[in-house]
């Protein structure tokens, strides 16, 4: 048995045999020369088109964010513009296709990565769509999660959205990665599906003569066995208790919302019956747009949006471009350090037309739709700040306003910040990165990024003072609002709004209506107290038990 440690990212233990996810294919030869670069040419968009169709037929099957996941991968495959430079490499030089395709593809991430942040996330995608075309010209199986027989413990460098968008929950007992942060895509798909996981676990994927294991999402630990192990899976979070109406078992109100980026999120928002949307991500409806949408065209993007809330609370953030999310019409030049650069409400410093167009629009939306909506601000370092935005979102119309908390400046001034804005949300996933000088996307600083982490905690903590002390609402916005245990310490700490990824919500709903308000204020002191995430965790979840 060898003990290996990463960072839990969705709660419980499970344990059964392993299966790993193949690794890429060894990369494709440039040499021979083909004898007839014509027909060699000619086998791609075949090949392509294959793949893509593979895809489409998965998608057919599932329904929600698996279909969309599947069909984005499968449009990817069909890029003309993939194909056809591969083509052209063949004829050019006479490489074999699969050279062609490999080549092809890598000056496309290439592009995709050089745009940075959001867009570079997709390189995973390129490279996903790359292997499945280069594995159908060489007749053999795809990189990828092998169709499953028996329940398993999935094992991977790291999992790419296509990978496990049809994953059958009954047979996965539990995820563990060698690479993948607290906001990957396997952390929130886990938490998701409900099974433990544990990502950025160094030294996992040399472990070759392991076939079993037992994952722990709770403490991190994964244990690796040469032998068969009992089949055990985690126990469900229990989402009985889960009303559509947020608050703690002796009655303090928690509203329960969940975040969304564009209208396909909305109907998964409705169908787990979150209390509304507590973050609209803006800057999701334009990451592809060139030009600035005019007034009326966002008014009636944001309208599809709100139109399933009416009469409901719907937090609509103002666009949050650049860093990770650049937006084609808001560009910010060339930053040496772009997280640390012009982004969030920074741009609309010089750009404030744009923002008033989109408040414009909100206000308009807001009417059209009969959500109840408030607007809030990215990205936010100062209460001068706050304020300025503040004057602008109640001259457009929009009566209630508010900052995100995610600069630990606004963190350590939020009962100024809280002067001038009806409310604040913290968003955890900039704020731990941001206090612990750690990248969110990289795998290797993920423990560092562990929303159980007490300096972070500490933080919240004087926020949710501040929030009391001036009788402001206080919500979370991050990841760490869907760990159904984390929820109830964020309760405990203050906060009064927890919004997640629509599939947390009845699990967190059940989570919070589980416990008391004293409870939840002695788990706070505990993790408070604590000195690393993992301790914190832990002496957490021991107090629930
Ligand atoms: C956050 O930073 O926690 C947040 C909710 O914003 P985003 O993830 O969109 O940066
Ligand atoms: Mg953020």
């Amino acid at each position: 048995m060898l003990r290996l440690s990463g960072v839990g990212v969705s709660n419980g233990r499970a344990a059964g045999p392993v299966v790993r996810v193949a690794e890429p294919l060894p990369e494709p030869p440039a040499s021979p020369a083909v004898t007839d670069p014509e027909a060699e040419a000619a086998r791609i968009p075949p090949a392509a088109q294959a793949v893509a169709d593979g895809l489409f037929a998965r998608a057919a099957s599932v329904e929600g964010d698996a279909k969309a996941v599947l069909e984005t991968t499968a449009a990817m495959a069909m890029d003309p513009s993939l194909s056809s430079r591969a083509e052209q490499l063949v004829n050019q030089r006479a490489v074999p296709a699969p050279r062609a395709v490999l080549e092809a593809a890598g000056e496309f991430a290439e592009s995709l990565r050089a745009t940075g942040g959001y867009l570079a996330e997709r390189v995973r995608d390129v490279h996903d769509v790359r292997d499945r075309i280069i594995a159908e010209l060489l007749g053999v199986r795809p990189p990828g999660v092998p169709a499953l027989q028996e329940p398993s413990v999935l094992v991977a460098r790291d999992l790419a959205p296509a990978d496990t968008a049809d994953l059958d929950p009954d047979l996965v007992l539990a995820l563990a990665t060698e690479e993948g942060g607290p906001t990957s895509h396997t952390a929130i798909l886990a938490r998701s599906l409900g099974i433990p996981a544990v990502v950025a676990v160094r030294g996992l994927l040399a472990e070759t003569a392991a076939i079993a294991a037992e994952v722990d999402g709770d403490s991190g630990a994964v244990e690796l066995s040469e032998e068969r192990v009992e089949v055990r899976a985690a126990e469900r979070a229990d989402t009985t208790d889960w009303t559509g109406s947020g608050g703690t078992s002796d009655g303090t109100r928690v509203k329960i919302l969940a975040n969304v980026g564009a209208a396909a999120d909305t109907a998964a928002a409705v169908s787990a019956r979150a209390e509304g949307v507590g973050l609209f991500r803006t800057e999701f409806c334009y990451l592809a747009a060139e030009d600035e949408p005019d007034v009326a065209t966002q008014r009636a993007a944001y309208a599809e949006v709100l139109e399933p809330f009416a009469g409901k609370t719907v937090v609509v953030r103002t666009l949050d471009a650049g860093a990770d999310k650049p937006l084609g019409f808001l560009d910010t030049g060339n930053e040496p350090n772009p997280a640390l650069g012009v982004r969030g409400l920074r741009v609309a410093f010089d750009l404030p037309e744009v923002l008033d167009r989109q408040l414009t629009a909100i206000a308009g939306a807001a009417g059209d739709s009969g959500a109840d909506v408030s607007v809030m601000a990215p990205m936010v370092a100062t209460p001068e700040e706050a304020a300025w935005f503040a004057e602008r979102a109640r001259t457009a119309g929009i009566a209630r306003v508010g900052a995100m908390v995610e600069v630990p400046a606004a963190a350590l001034i939020a009962r100024e910040l809280l002067e001038v804005v009806d409310f604040v949300s913290i968003g955890t996933n900039d704020l731990a990165q941001y206090v612990f000088a750690a990248d969110r996307q990289l795998g290797a600083l993920a423990g560092l990024n562990d929303p159980w982490q007490p300096a972070l905690l500490r933080l919240i903590a004087m926020i949710g003072r501040a929030g009391s002390e001036t009788g402001k609402s206080v919500g979370v916005c991050g990841e760490a609002a869907a760990d159904p245990l984390l929820a109830r310490v964020l309760v405990g700490l203050g906060v009064s709004s927890l919004s997640m990824v629509a599939t947390a919500v009845p699990a967190v709903g059940s989570a919070v209506a589980g416990a008391s308000l004293p409870a939840c204020e002695r788990a706070a002191e505990t993790a408070l107290a604590a000195s690393d995430a993992a301790g914190a965790k832990a002496a957490v979840r021991a107090a629930f038990e």
